[in-house]
């Protein structure tokens, strides 16, 4: 009898969510890029090495877990790093 194949790899994965993750680059003065949805700042951190904090952002759309996160790049301050995490679930 064969089967019953153990399987003791299975990590813990983070929610699919958590996982649909993406960042840009853009050169701009502006903290806050108009992308269309509303944000609600709710955290602030220092990034070491960087002299300008990495601000935290929550859509403001009840019930939207999306989250953003926009720090300066280190390297190069002119440009804005925005990172986003997870899919909207309203238009
Ligand atoms: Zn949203």
């Amino acid at each position: 009898m064969s089967g019953g194949k153990c399987r003791r790899d299975l990590k813990k994965y983070k929610t699919e969510e958590e996982l649909i993750r993406f960042a840009f680059r853009t050169k701009t003065d502006l903290e806050i890029m108009d992308d269309g949805y509303k944000w609600r700042k709710y955290g602030k951190k220092k990034v070491k090495n960087n002299p300008n904090p990495r601000n935290y952002f929550k859509c403001s759309n009840g019930g939207c877990s999306v989250k953003k996160r926009v720090e300066r790049d280190s390297e190069d301050p002119s440009y804005v790093i925005t990172t986003y995490q997870g899919l909207h679930n309203h238009i």
